[in-house]
């Protein structure tokens, strides 16, 4: 049997048919960033069938109220710097609970399967005759930055976005931030709040510009979602004169200029610092007649290294 045939022929890890037999069963549910509204049907059907729920402490009170009030809802909090639930504990808890016959719902933050751990859960249920379901969610790293009209993937701006963890696992290999910076791509940083200093520093050190355009924007789709525009130059100073706080995702690329008036206010007051310069691609878009971002401002946009300068002109509306 070759390869191909021998992997297609394993038992899938998740089940495509939902937690509804008598058989063993635990549904991993994405619960979205925050907004309950923001949850899928499909999660909103698993947790009202749910007797059993391990919680993480993202999960957002409104979502859990998506539980029946009889279910039992245990919670294995994993927030980064306080006390957390082992995870061996974590798989141990499931296996246990499916196995007394309850409907067991593991709810997770966003999507269980972006830095959510949910691959090693699903690996230790299978391992233990289990089967599994997966209910995605939305992502804070896309969702979030989208609650403030930045489009991770704009294509005037970006060929893609990377999902990347701020923080290295314990004597792991972090993120290669010397091929991030010179990917071009959006760089959607998770857990990168309490290291975002080292962060920074190694973008700049790999040759990213200070004057990137970034954003900082914590805990999104909730009542206390706050947001900062600024520069990756400018980005630490902002983080703590603004008191962001966890959880928080931190957005870097030129995208972050093209979310609104804000943003691209921002962008134009770059061109006020010495190293002030915008993208050939956010010139461009600033330098549309129908740009929202141009009345008011009056600023020579540097096209790139080589190309020449190109000046907005609030009153005539022309880019020159
Ligand atoms: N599985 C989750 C990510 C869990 S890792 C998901 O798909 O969204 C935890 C990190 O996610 C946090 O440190 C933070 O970087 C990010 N995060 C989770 N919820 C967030 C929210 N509401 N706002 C901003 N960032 C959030």
């Amino acid at each position: 049997m070759n390869t191909l045939t021998s992997t297609m022929s394993s038992s899938p890890c998740v089940s495509s048919s939902p937690c509804v037999s008598s058989s063993p069963c635990v549904t991993l549910v994405g619960a979205g960033p925050g907004d309950p509204d923001l949850l899928t049907i499909k999660a909103v059907k698993a947790l009202r069938r749910a007797t059993v729920a391990l919680v993480d402490d993202l999960v957002s009170a409104g979502v859990r109220r998506y539980l029946r009030p009889s279910a039992r809802v245990i919670e294995v909090g994993k927030r980064g710097g306080c006390a957390s639930t082992p995870q061996a504990y974590i798989h141990k808890l499931m296996v246990a609970e499916a196995r007394r016959g309850e409907r067991v719902v593991r709810l997770k933050g966003g999507d269980p399967f972006v830095f959510g751990r949910g691959g090693e859960e699903c690996d230790a249920l299978r391992e233990a005759g289990i089967e599994v379901e997966v209910i995605g969610g939305l992502t804070a790293g896309i969702a979030g930055p989208a609650s403030i009209g930045i489009a991770v993937t704009d294509r005037r701006c970006a060929p893609g976005v990377a999902l990347v963890t701020g923080h290295a696992r314990d004597g792991g290999a972090g993120p290669d931030w010397p091929a991030l910076a010179r990917s071009g791509l959006t760089l959607v940083i998770y857990m990168g709040l309490t290291r975002a200093d080292s962060v920074v520093s190694a973008l700049l050190a790999a040759g990213m510009s200070p004057a990137m355009p970034a954003a900082v924007i914590s805990a999104a789709t909730t009542p206390m979602q706050r947001h900062a525009f600024c520069m990756l130059g400018t980005l630490v100073r902002v983080v703590a004169d603004e008191a962001l706080s966890s959880p928080a995702v931190l957005v870097i690329g030129e995208v972050a200029a093209l979310a609104g008036s804000v943003a691209t206010s921002v962008a134009l007051d770059r061109l006020d610092q010495p190293q002030g310069w915008l993208s050939p691609c956010v010139s461009e878009i600033l330098c549309r007649p129908d740009a929202p971002a141009r009345s008011g401002f009056r600023h020579t946009l540097n096209r790139g290294h080589d190309d020449p300068p190109v000046r907005i002109r609030a009153r005539s509306g022309r880019c020159r």
